[in-house]
């Protein structure tokens, strides 16, 4: 099984904290869908003909799509590779897109999975982060994804803003579960170089909330999901009767997958690739014949590591009969030399060959990783 990831990058907005590429300069649309094709076409093989259990349409905004761009996408993609019937096929949107209307749309097209991007619940973060749309437009774009038949529904937040209080984290995270959604993602803010909240955090115009608050909304997040039923799969993402992500699964589980589009990476087990993040470089260089993408081929220690901080992150966990099966006795040693310590001071639990991150684990996940890994 192998999934296809999508890079539509186009925003009609750009967020103050968002490092994805993107552009706002839509006027490259129509050749952007053409080459998209072309790339599709000449980089098919890669996933050795392996059926296609997911699709995501990521960015970017794919919900500046039209209806017309996204039938012939997806008419496109069942005729070029083999999409298995029962495919998740996941479209990421803004609240503000989502009309009744354009639902419709989505799902006669064939999407069976939103991922939304709410990000918060309160108007003055979302003013802050130069998100487009309001608390209101966040509430009805999920009715609105239920009245169309939706039965999948993901909704991304963001904690750890400048001035998020607990209490308007908690009111958050209620407002989530109060709603017809089955998984939630949700990420601490992240400081990206380049970013406007980035130069604003170095002006001193922003300020940085302080790490023990960070912890209290993690651990917020932890408690109140499970309360409601959801379930911690991986360290920020969480769902209800096991509507786990099949797409972010196939990255933890080391799957192939083949990303179209500027800055979409890919991975087939040998090789990463990752396309140039700039769209006039990747239109001309696909309409040019020429090079568009970067590759690195994986040495042994380079896919251990792979291995590693994936699945650490997941409830699946790091199985030491995979380890020896893939990478041999002499990782095996290297593994369980590092992971030791934290296993005696509880931190990761071992249960027969699968060791997983404890509670208390899932707020050091950086070190951990960073022990275990070869460098
Ligand atoms: S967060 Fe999404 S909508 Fe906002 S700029 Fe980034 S890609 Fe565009």
């Amino acid at each position: 099984m192998a999934g296809i990831y999508i890079h539509i990058p186009f925003c009609r907005q750009k967020c103050f904290y968002c490092d994805f590429y993107k552009t706002l300069d839509t006027s490259l649309t129509g050749n952007f869908f053409s080459i998209l094709k072309v790339e599709a076409v000449q980089r098919k093989n890669y996933l050795f003909n392996e059926p296609i259990d997911t699709i995501y349409f990521g960015g970017g905004t794919p919900s500046v799509l039209n209806k017309y761009e996204l039938l012939q996408i997806m008419a496109f993609l069942h005729k070029e590779f083999s999409v298995l019937p029962d495919a998740e096929i996941t479209f990421e949107a803004n609240p503000d897109d989502l009309n009744y209307s354009y639902l419709k749309n989505l799902y006669y097209a064939g999407i069976n999975r939103l991922s939304i991007g709410i990000q918060s619940f309160q108007n003055e973060h979302l003013k802050i982060m130069n998100r487009r749309h309001n608390v209101n437009q966040a509430i009805v774009s999920v009715e609105n994804a239920v009245k169309a038949g939706f039965e999948n529904i993901s909704v991304d937040l963001i904690y750890g803003l400048p001035n998020l209080t607990a209490r308007q984290w908690q009111s958050n995270l209620n407002q989530v579960f109060n709603l017809p959604v089955q998984h939630l993602s949700a990420y601490h803010l992240t400081y990206h170089r380049g970013t406007t909240f980035y130069d604003r955090l170095k002006k001193g115009t922003l300020k940085e909330l302080v790490e023990k608050e960070s912890i209290k909304q993690f651990k917020l997040l932890i408690e109140i999901a499970s309360d409601l039923g959801f379930e911690q799969y991986e360290i920020s993402n969480f769902a209800k009767n096991k509507m786990y992500s099949k797409h972010n699964m196939s990255y933890w589980q080391g799957n192939k997958y083949l990303g179209l589009g500027p800055s979409a990476h890919s991975f087939n087990g040998v090789s990463r690739q990752w396309n140039v993040a700039n769209l006039e470089g990747y239109l001309n260089a696909i309409e040019n014949n020429s090079t568009y993408f970067e590759e690195e081929i994986l040495t042994e220690n380079e896919k251990y590591n792979e291995y590693i901080l994936t699945r650490i992150r997941t409830k699946w966990g790091v199985s030491i009969n995979f380890i020896e099966k893939e990478f041999g006795t002499e990782k095996v040693t290297h593994f369980i030399k590092n992971i030791e310590k934290y296993e005696k001071s509880e931190f990761v639990i071992r249960q027969n060959r699968i060791f997983t991150l404890s509670p208390d684990g899932l707020f050091i996940s950086d070190e951990i990783m960073a022990n275990l890994m070869i460098i």
